[in-house]
C-alpha cells in the first residue's frame, strides 16, 4: 500500500479533494493511505510561528527550518526505514510528468513538503530526495502542486482504476496524445460521430485511433512527436 504524508500549513485545504472521486475510492479500498501533518504543530515557538524575515533583507517571509525538519523526523520515525521519497514542491524543481508519476506510484512512502510565503529556508533541501515543479508559474503554496501529483500518482496505483487498459491508452502513456473520444448521441447539432467508430470493425477502429493519436500529437505537441520512434506502419498511416 502506498502511504502518502503531506506536510502543510493548511491541512484543511485537502479535505474536499480527498473526499471525492478516485482518491476517495483508493482510500476507501485501502489502496493508499494519506496522513496530513500540520507543520505548525512542530513549531516550538510559543506563538506557533513558522516563518521569519529573510536574512539579507528582501520582501516577504521565509518558512523556518526547525518545524519542517521536526515534521520530517516524525514521519521518518513512523515509517521506520521503509522506502520513501521526500518531495519538496518548488517552482525550481524538475518538471512533473507522467513518467515521474509512474515512478512515484511504485514507491512505499511519498512525503510532500508544501512551501508557502516566499518559500522555505534553503537548508530544508538537505532532507529531500526530490524537488518537483508542476509548471513554470508561481502558485501561492505547495498544496495545489502536491494535490496534482497525488491525483496523478493515485490513479496509477494498481487496482485504483477499474481497467488497466484505460491507463495504457491515456495521453502520454506511450508518448502520444490520446485519440478522440465520442459517446451517444450519434449526431448532435449536426455533428456526426466518425462512421468507423460505429462500424463494429475492431481492426479499422484500432487503425483510426492510432492514426488520430499520431496526427493530433504531431499538430498539438510537436515536441512529443519528435521523440516518437515511428514504425514503418505509423509512417504509412500518416500519409
Ligand atoms: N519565491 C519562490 C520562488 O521564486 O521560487 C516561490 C514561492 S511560492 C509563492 C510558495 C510555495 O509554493 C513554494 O515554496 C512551493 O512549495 C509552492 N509552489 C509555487 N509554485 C509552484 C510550482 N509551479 N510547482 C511546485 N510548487 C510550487
Amino acid at each position: 500500500m502506498l502511504k502518502i504524508h503531506v506536510l502543510t500549513l493548511f491541512p484543511e485545504f485537502f479535505e474536499s479533494p480527498f473526499n471525492v472521486s478516485i482518491i476517495k475510492r483508493a482510500l476507501d479500498k485501502g489502496l493508499i493511505q494519506i496522513e496530513l501533518i500540520n507543520i505548525r504543530d512542530f513549531s516550538r515557538d510559543k506563538h506557533k510561528k513558522v516563518d521569519d524575515y529573510p536574512y539579507g533583507g528582501g520582501s516577504g517571509m521565509v518558512m523556518k527550518p526547525e518545524p519542517i525538519f521536526e515534521a520530517v523526523d516524525y514521519v521518518e520515525k513512523t515509517i521506520e526505514g521503509e522506502r520513501r521519497r521526500i518531495i519538496l514542491m518548488s517552482p525550481q524543481g524538475k518538471a512533473f510528468n507522467q513518467s515521474l508519476a509512474r515512478e512515484l506510484s511504485t514507491e512505499k512512502n511519498l512525503v510532500f513538503i508544501c512551501g508557502h510565503y516566499e518559500g522555505i529556508d534553503e537548508r530544508v533541501k538537505t532532507l529531500i530526495t526530490d524537488e518537483i515543479s508542476i509548471g513554470d508559474y508561481i502558485l501561492t503554496g505547495g498544496e495545489i502542486p502536491a494535490l496534482a501529483i497525488i491525483d496523478a500518482v493515485t490513479r496509477l496505483v494498481p487496482g485504483v482504476l477499474g481497467s488497466s487498459q484505460s491507463l495504457e491508452e491515456e495521453s502520454f502513456s506511450d508518448g502520444l496524445l490520446e485519440y478522440p473520444q465520442y459517446t451517444r448521441p450519434e449526431v448532435y447539432r449536426g455533428l456526426k460521430v466518425p462512421d468507423v467508430l460505429l462500424s463494429g470493425n475492431h481492426k479499422e477502429i484500432e487503425l483510426f485511433r492510432r492514426r488520430e493519436a499520431l496526427i493530433r500529437t504531431r499538430e498539438k505537441r510537436p515536441d512529443l512527436f519528435k521523440k516518437l520512434k515511428l514504425t514503418d506502419f505509423d509512417k504509412e498511416l500518416l500519409q
